[in-house]
C-alpha cells in the first residue's frame, strides 16, 4: 500500500491541485500592492473590534492600490445562524467599506479566486488533503471522543502538555494497510497533519504589529479535515489565503499563538507564508480596569448600537483610525478637511498591548464629523436614521426647506456649531425651533438675572413694537438690543456694568438672555440672530406673548 493509493481511498474523487493552482492563478498586481481580507463567521453579531479589524485591513490594502476581500468562514456550523452573512455584508456596507471582492449578500459574490464561502469550497479543501495525504504529510486519525479524553487526563495526571502530539499520536504510526482497512470496515476518521516540527526547537517570527517574536515550534498533529468533511480554521486558513492571494494576514491576536502550526502548514504544503498582523483586542476603561470589550457586557460592542444611536459611519471610523494609530490626531489637527483615505496608516504604529475605546471622545469625535456636514446632508442623513428609529422627528423633518434653515443655523462657517454628535440628538437640539411643537406645549421659563415679570415683559413689548425689523443685518440687529438696554436703564456695555456694578441692574447680555429664553426657553442656543431670521416676525411674536409672565 503506498500513500498514493490510502489517498485515492479516501478522496477517489478530489481533483489534483495543479487544477485549483491554475484555475486561481498568481494577481496581476503593482508592485507592492497589498492583498488583505476580513474573514468573520457568520454568527450574527458584528462585534466593533471585528469592524477595527476590517478597517485595518482594507485601509491597508486601499493604501498600496491592493485588493480588500471578504470571506465568510462558515466551517464551524454550530455557531451558524440564518442570515448571518447578510448582517456582515450590510455592516460592511453601512461603513462604506465594501469589499473589492467576496460575498456581496447572503448568497451573492464578486471576484475570481471564490467561493469566498468556505462551505462551499470542500471541494477544495479535500483536494488539498489528499495531496497531503499522497506525500505522507497527513493521515487518518481513528481516535473515538472517548480515546480522546481518556488521553487527555492522562495528560494532566502526568502534568504534560495536553494534546495531539509525539507519543500521544496514537494513529500517527498506523501501517497504511492498517489505515486502509479500518476506513475499508467504516471506521469513523477524521484526517491529521503530520507535524514535522518538535517543541524543544524555537521559531522566530516577525509580526507587523507585533514586533519580534518567539515560540516552540509546533509539533501538535492537529486536525485539518474534521468528521463532517469541512476543513478546521487552521487548514482553510492556509489553502484559502494561498489561492485567494493574501499578502497580508491581519486578524486577532487571538491567534498569534497559532503563527508555529500555521506556518509549518504553509511549508508543508509548499506555499510561500503571507505576512502576519496581530490586532490587539479593543480595550476598555472599566472604573480604572482596563479590560476587553465584552460583546456581554458593553453595548458598545456591538456593531448595530451606532447605528441605534444614530452615530454616523464615519465618525465611527474617523475615531477607530484615531485609536489605530496614535500619529492620527496630530494629522486630522493638520488636515482638518482631508479624506480618512489620505492618512498614512502603519500597521507597526498600532498598540500592542489593545487601544482604549472610550464613548465619550467617540461623540466629540462625530460632533467635529457632523460639524463639517452641509444642513442637506445633515437632514437627509437624521431624516434616514428618523425613518428607522423616531417618527416624531419624521414628522418635524416633513417641512424641508424650513427643515433645511434649521440645520443651516451656525453651518458652513469657520466655527460651525458643535451641538449634534449623533441624529439621536437632532429632534432635542431642534425641537423649539417648530411652532407647533413649541407654542402647542406649555413651557417653562428659566429667566436669569432679570426676572422680574414687569421687566421682562416690557422688554419683550418694547422690542417688538420699538426695535425689531426683520431686514436688519447683524450689527443692526445687536446695535437695537443695546439700545433697549440703554432705554431700560441697563448698562449697555459688560465692562461699563463691571466697573459701575452699583449703577445697574444688569446688562445688554442679562436682555438677551431675556431675548434668549422666551424665544426658546433655553439658556444655551446657537445664534438668537440666525435663530431670529428662521423664525421670521409671526413666530416671534407669538413666542414673546407666550413669554410673557
Ligand atoms: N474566522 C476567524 C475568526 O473569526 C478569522 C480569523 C482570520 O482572520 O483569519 O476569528
Amino acid at each position: 500500500m503506498t500513500y498514493k493509493e490510502l489517498a485515492n481511498l479516501i478522496y477517489p474523487n478530489a481533483k489534483e491541485i495543479i487544477y485549483y493552482e491554475t484555475k486561481y492563478p498568481k494577481r496581476n498586481l503593482p508592485e507592492g500592492a497589498i492583498v488583505t481580507r476580513f474573514a468573520p463567521s457568520p454568527t450574527g453579531f458584528v462585534h466593533i473590534g471585528g469592524l477595527y479589524q476590517a478597517l485595518v485591513a482594507r485601509t491597508v490594502a486601499k493604501k498600496t492600490n491592493g485588493v480588500f476581500f471578504l470571506r465568510v468562514e462558515d466551517t464551524d456550523q454550530k455557531r451558524e445562524i440564518e442570515n448571518g452573512v447578510t448582517g456582515i455584508v450590510d455592516s460592511l456596507k453601512d461603513f462604506d467599506m465594501a469589499p473589492d471582492e467576496g460575498m456581496i449578500t447572503d448568497t451573492e459574490e464578486i471576484g475570481e479566486y471564490g467561493p469566498y464561502k468556505q462551505s462551499l469550497r470542500k471541494d477544495i479543501y479535500q483536494a488539498y488533503a489528499k495531496y497531503m495525504l499522497e506525500q505522507g504529510k497527513a493521515y487518518p486519525c481513528f481516535a473515538t471522543p472517548e480515546e480522546l479524553e481518556e488521553m487527555r487526563a492522562k495528560q494532566e495526571a502526568a502534568k504534560v502538555r495536553t494534546g495531539y502530539y509525539g507519543v500521544w499520536a496514537k494513529y500517527r504510526n498506523l501501517s497504511l494497510e492498517e489505515m486502509a482497512e479500518k476506513i475499508k470496515a467504516g471506521v469513523p476518521y477524521i484526517i491529521r497533519f503530520k507535524s514535522p516540527g518538535r517543541e524543544d526547537r524555537k521559531i522566530k517570527h516577525k509580526d507587523l504589529i507585533k514586533g519580534n517574536v518567539e515560540f516552540p515550534e509546533n509539533d501538535q498533529d492537529v486536525v485539518i479535515i474534521k468528521s463532517d468533511g469541512l476543513p478546521t480554521y487552521h487548514f482553510a486558513h492556509a489553502v484559502d489565503d494561498h489561492l485567494m492571494g493574501t499578502t497580508h494576514v491581519i486578524r486577532s491576536d487571538e491567534w498569534l499563538s497559532s503563527v508555529p502550526l500555521h506556518l509549518q502548514l504553509f511549508q508543508e504544503l509548499g506555499f510561500k507564508a503571507p505576512k502576519y498582523a496581530h490586532i490587539s483586542p479593543i480595550m476598555k476603561n472599566d472604573n480604572g480596569n482596563k479590560r476587553k470589550l465584552s460583546k456581554r457586557k458593553d453595548p458598545e460592542a456591538a456593531v448595530s448600537y451606532y447605528e441605534e444611536l444614530g452615530i454616523p459611519s464615519l465618525a465611527v471610523k474617523e475615531y477607530l483610525l484615531n485609536i489605530a494609530n496614535s500619529t492620527f490626531e496630530n494629522w486630522r489637527r493638520q488636515n482638518k478637511d482631508a479624506k480618512l483615505e489620505e492618512f498614512d496608516f502603519q500597521l507597526n504604529k498600532m498598540s500592542v498591548s489593545g487601544a482604549l475605546f472610550d464613548m465619550v471622545k467617540l461623540q466629540d469625535v462625530s460632533k467635529i464629523v457632523i460639524s463639517k456636514m452641509t444642513a442637506e446632508e445633515v437632514y437627509e442623513k437624521s431624516l434616514e436614521w428618523a425613518n428607522r428609529h423616531d417618527q416624531e422627528l419624521v414628522e418635524m423633518l416633513t417641512d424641508k426647506p424650513y427643515s433645511l434653515k434649521v440645520l443651516g443655523i451656525e453651518r458652513g462657517n469657520i466655527k460651525p456649531r458643535k451641538d449634534i454628535a449623533k441624529w439621536s440628538d437632532v429632534k432635542e437640539n431642534i425641537i423649539y425651533m417648530y411652532d407647533h411643537k413649541f407654542l402647542d406645549n406649555k413651557q417653562e421659563y428659566p429667566y436669569q438675572v432679570i426676572n422680574d415679570p414687569k421687566d421682562i415683559n416690557k422688554i419683550l413689548d418694547l422690542y417688538i413694537e420699538k426695535y425689531y425689523n426683520p431686514e436688519d443685518d447683524k450689527q443692526t440687529w445687536f446695535d437695537k438690543i443695546k439700545a433697549l438696554s440703554g432705554e431700560m436703564g441697563y448698562a449697555t456695555e459688560v465692562k461699563e456694568f463691571k466697573a459701575n456694578p452699583d449703577k445697574y441692574k444688569a446688562h445688554v447680555g442679562d436682555v438677551s438672555t431675556v431675548l434668549r429664553i422666551a424665544l426658546t426657553t433655553r439658556t444655551n442656543t446657537p445664534d438668537m440672530y440666525e435663530i431670529m431670521q428662521v423664525l421670521g416676525k409671526a413666530s416671534i411674536v407669538k413666542r414673546f406673548e407666550k413669554a410673557k409672565q
